[in-house]
């Protein structure tokens, strides 16, 4: 039955996308064999070992939202309308919709469960050109990286408290790109409480301090750490302690206050976001390049598509690294203990918790809508309420219902598949002009990248 209600008539209605016509899945399904075989040759060198998880990664993105392996029915109660919602692949960073959709998931958890209602700042910390390799040489180095950055917050906040148990809390995020993907550029994305909290659910708010000491002590706590790690020698510090510009970088922003929510959310999100955009990517298939514009639309640079798959493998963090890290009062120790103590009420958090449980958190049409502003379970041929129906995995159940439909694609070449299915839903979005995933994971206000 129809539903008669006029304001519906403007709504976008949600249409499930084509993976496969997307450049990039284009770009990685043409070049991802001779990627692999030329590799050691042409980009061992310059990124390090081919990682077998990376394989795995390219295999199952690959696999993600296509009809074939997997789907549920989703159908309209009133109409019965129909659409098929294909299984996703969940890896982070190399699908770009899966990614999306835990970076969304992180924000939520952030602003939810970890950062007080106390005044933040974003941090950004980068290295000289010249330390860069050893990190992607020895990815362990990263964790390394990353407990310098925040020591060096620590000391650097404590340095004013004369309390000897106040600390700051802090989320530090890796990334190792910059505004285009091309070579390796560790460096720290991190979110302080801008201060430090004390024993007692006390807060006290850092006077405004000299920068320059933060990079002082940031230089000195990695040049220590690779010294230890016998990685650099003396000489290397000496060298260093020549030249007129340091090349490490500390990047302040402003306070975010309490009240500003949004801005902490878009925040959270940014400090995990993707190596790259899909909206600003082409691939020419004829000449086997990738052409990739620069986040103000100002630059366009041509890359041998080879060498695109190369770098953006090279941002796929080693499986079971976490996207972020937490220290002093978000670590997960003392979050634990506040929360058995029930001492974790005393300063809330810096949103008031919506959704409660892993599973109502992950609920894929909350976020599609959360994401794309479509909700994928409002018909659209009716706006009638749509539901999951029935999974269908049966292999010949699958071929009869695409062939039906008209969506058994057999002129795609047979390649090799993953180890296992892939599991959750793919969170599809329309292909028609809409909201980029861009426009949802905004930069911060302020010129974050301007420093590297
Ligand atoms: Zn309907
Ligand atoms: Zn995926």
């Amino acid at each position: 039955m129809l539903n008669p209600c006029p304001t519906h008539i403007n709504l976008k209605v949600y249409r499930p996308r084509k993976p496969q016509d997307s450049a990039y899945y284009r770009c990685v399904e043409d070049c991802f064999e001779t990627f692999e075989q030329v590799y050691q040759e042409r980009f061992e060198q310059k990124y390090g070992f081919f990682r077998p998880y990376v394989r795995q990664v390219i295999y199952r993105y690959l696999d993600c939202g296509i009809l074939k392996n997997g789907f549920a029915r989703v159908r309209c109660e009133d109409c019965g309308h129909e659409y098929l919602l294909a299984h996703s692949c969940k890896r982070r960073h190399f699908c770009p919709s899966c990614h999306q959709k835990r970076v969304v998931e992180f924000g939520e958890w952030l602003c939810q469960e970890v950062v007080k209602a106390v005044p933040h700042r974003h941090v950004v910390l980068s290295i000289p050109k010249i330390l860069r390799r050893y990190f992607l040489y020895d990815r362990k180095l990263l964790s390394d990286l990353s407990r310098c950055g925040w020591e060096a917050l620590k000391a650097f906040y404590t340095a004013v408290t004369r309390d000897q148990k106040a600390v700051p809390g802090a989320v530090v995020a890796i990334q190792t790109f910059g505004d285009f993907p091309q070579g390796f550029h560790p460096h720290l994305h991190i979110l302080v409480s801008d201060g430090c909290f004390h024993g007692n659910g006390m807060f006290s708010v850092s006077p405004t301090a000299d920068t320059k000491a933060l990079e002082q002590i940031f230089r000195h706590k990695l040049l220590k750490m690779l010294v230890a790690k016998g990685k650099i020698t003396q000489d290397m510090i000496m060298l260093l302690d020549k030249w007129r510009h340091t090349g490490f970088n500390v990047f302040f922003g402003p306070r975010i206050l309490p009240r500003q929510e949004k801005s902490m959310e878009t925040l959270a999100r940014y400090i995990i976001r993707a190596a790259f955009s899909q909206e600003r990517m082409n691939y020419h298939r004829e000449t086997g390049q990738v052409q990739y514009r620069s986040k103000d639309g100002k630059e366009i640079k041509v890359f041998d598509a080879l060498e695109w798959l190369a770098a953006m493998c090279s941002h796929v963090p080693n499986t079971g690294k976490q996207m972020a890290r937490y220290y002093g009062f978000y670590s997960n120790v003392a979050r634990g203990k506040r929360k058995k103590t029930d001492a974790d009420n005393k300063i809330p958090c810096f949103l008031e918790p919506e959704l409660t449980g892993k599973t109502s958190r992950r609920n894929w049409a909350r976020l599609i809508q959360k994401i794309y502003e479509v909700d994928p379970l409002v018909c659209p041929k009716c706006f009638g309420a749509m539901r999951i129906i029935a999974f269908i995995e049966e292999p010949d159940v699958m071929k009869k219902i695409l062939k039906h439909l008209g969506l058994w694609d057999v002129k795609r070449k047979p390649r090799p598949v993953a180890n296992a299915p892939p599991i959750d839903f793919f969170p599809a979005y329309d292909q028609q002009p809409g909201p980029s995933a861009d426009d949802y994971i905004k930069d911060p206000d302020y010129p974050a990248e301007a420093y590297f």
